[in-house]
């Protein structure tokens, strides 16, 4: 894509944000290893991906550079594809089930940072686990030391009002200070991945610490 979009892009978002402290993920699952790369020479180090295929192949077609990047896998992932891709990855803001849990537990070589997602709209459509299971979830999580627990992830419904959005980021908000409040070792649970291209800025003013930016980096506006 057209390098001074995308360099106005980014500053245009990096402004944004600049008051609070958080981690900006840019999402690269709409574009080539080419305009990843040039992400990558803009400054960029947290990349975020969604689909294991064309995370490899990205991996591949960036082998110089890709040890410098810290990398994010944002999406639903599917047990079977977890060993092909879980000791490449950095951070799963994705882990919707237990049965990813186990999955993970036994072909990680290493503790692999994740968010467990949780479903705080309540969307049938969307994955991770329901607001009222989630403390159970991360207690059956206990004996798995290949997973620790950073912190919770949300996806806001696309048509949610403004209203809504501040409720349901502040819903998760809560979530993950009350399981912080336990202090369980093998979940230090202080991120909060929400917020992505239409809604960071809620996301931010209710406590982000992770957004996962795609759209905003690439479009016209
Ligand atoms: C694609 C994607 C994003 C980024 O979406 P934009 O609206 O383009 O910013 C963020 N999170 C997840 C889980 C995604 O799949």
């Amino acid at each position: 894509m057209d390098k001074k979009l995308l360099a106005t892009n980014l500053a245009s978002v990096l402004e944004d944000i600049s008051t609070y402290p958080t981690h900006m993920v840019a999402i690269t699952k709409f574009v080539d290893a080419e305009t990843t790369r040039e992400l990558y020479n803009l400054g960029v180090r947290d990349m975020g991906e969604n689909r294991s295929d064309k995370f490899l192949a990205k991996l591949e077609a960036l082998n110089d550079i890709a040890s410098e990047i810290t990398w994010h896998f944002v999406g639903h992932l599917q047990s079977r594809q977890v060993k092909l891709i879980i000791n490449q990855i950095d951070y799963l803001h994705s882990l919707d089930r237990l049965s990813l849990a186990k999955e993970i537990q036994k072909r990680a070589d290493r503790t692999v940072k994740c968010f467990l997602q949780v479903n705080v709209s309540g969307e049938e459509t969307k994955g991770g686990f329901d607001p009222d299971r989630v403390i159970e979830a991360v207690e059956a999580i206990k004996d798995y030391n290949k997973i620790e627990i950073v912190g919770l992830m949300t996806m806001a419904p696309i048509d949610a009002s403004e209203t809504e959005l501040h409720h349901y980021f502040a819903e998760l908000k809560e979530l993950q200070v009350l399981i912080l409040s336990k202090n369980y070792p093998w979940a230090p649970c202080g991120e909060l991945s929400m917020g992505m291209s239409r809604d960071y800025r809620i996301a931010l003013e209710e406590g982000a610490t992770y957004i996962r930016v795609g759209s905003a980096l690439y479009d016209q506006k």
